[in-house]
């Protein structure tokens, strides 16, 4: 039996581990791999949590492990090489475990399916394939929840736009041009729901105000009175999206 669990590393890095039960196993047993990431053994009856609790015990031999990886010139860091088990979604209260069926296939695709996992089939052993197949995955989610989402928002501040579509931008979450186009990073999705929130009104307000002067932060705060505090937490929003969804 395979489960998933995750350990956030001290540069800030979330890293998303397997844990496998065997009964063979006397012990609980790390193995960190360039390619693979970092997967776990544990003995049957062994708490998830307690596991979680061991590896994080290892986080200092993990990041330098990790950091060895980039040195000795490896193309694919473990992290970027991961193949994460399970997909968080806090802006949807979403928990999605990830399945890897090889296929034949020489591409990779992930597919919702009805029992709520995603199943990534195909050339799964190629990590980076499997990575791009869940970032198409998650722009499809985004499409479909962060633009309903930015109309009813719209309909609730009395805010238009003129047209609306999403982005995997690298560092900016929303954009808004002159004639009120709101673009949406896919992102978005691994951020709490109030910070999502704030940014459908941020790039809303820019619709009628196209800079950030104080008139500007005024009408924000005329529609979000927590802006100040949200806006404070916007860099450890950016700090939740996995490394796997990074890459543009
Ligand atoms: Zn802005």
């Amino acid at each position: 039996m395979t489960q998933t669990a995750h350990i956030d590393l001290k540069d800030g890095r979330r890293l998303d581990f397997a844990i496998r039960t065997s009964c063979k196993s006397r012990s609980v047993r790390l193995k960190l791999d360039a390619r693979e990431g970092l997967m776990v053994t544990a003995p049957i009856g062994v708490p998830v949590a307690r596991v979680v609790e061991l590896v994080a015990g290892r986080s200092d031999w993990i990041t330098e492990r990790l950091r060895r990886f980039d040195e000795v010139g490896h193309r694919l860091t473990a992290a970027e090489a991961v193949r994460p088990h399970a997909i968080d979604l806090p802006a949807l209260c979403e928990s999605w475990p990830v399945e890897y069926r090889e296929t034949r296939a020489r591409t990779v695709v992930a597919r919702t399916d009805r029992s709520g996992r995603i199943v990534v089939s195909g050339a799964v052993e190629d990590a980076r394939a499997c990575q791009a197949a869940l970032r198409r995955w998650l722009a499809r989610r985004a499409k479909r929840t962060l633009l309903p989402w930015l109309e009813s928002v719209s309909e609730e501040t009395g805010l238009r736009f003129s047209d609306m579509g999403l982005k995997n931008q690298r560092t900016r979450l929303g954009s808004c041009t002159a004639d009120g186009r709101i673009s949406l990073n896919c992102k978005l999705l691994f951020l709490p729901r109030e910070l999502v929130r704030y940014v459908l009104i941020h790039e809303l307000c820019h619709t009628l105000v196209h800079n950030h002067s104080s008139r500007f932060w005024a009408m924000v705060r005329r529609y979000e009175p927590k802006t100040d505090a949200l806006r404070g937490r916007m860099r450890e929003g950016w700090r939740s999206v996995p490394v796997w969804a990074q890459r543009v």
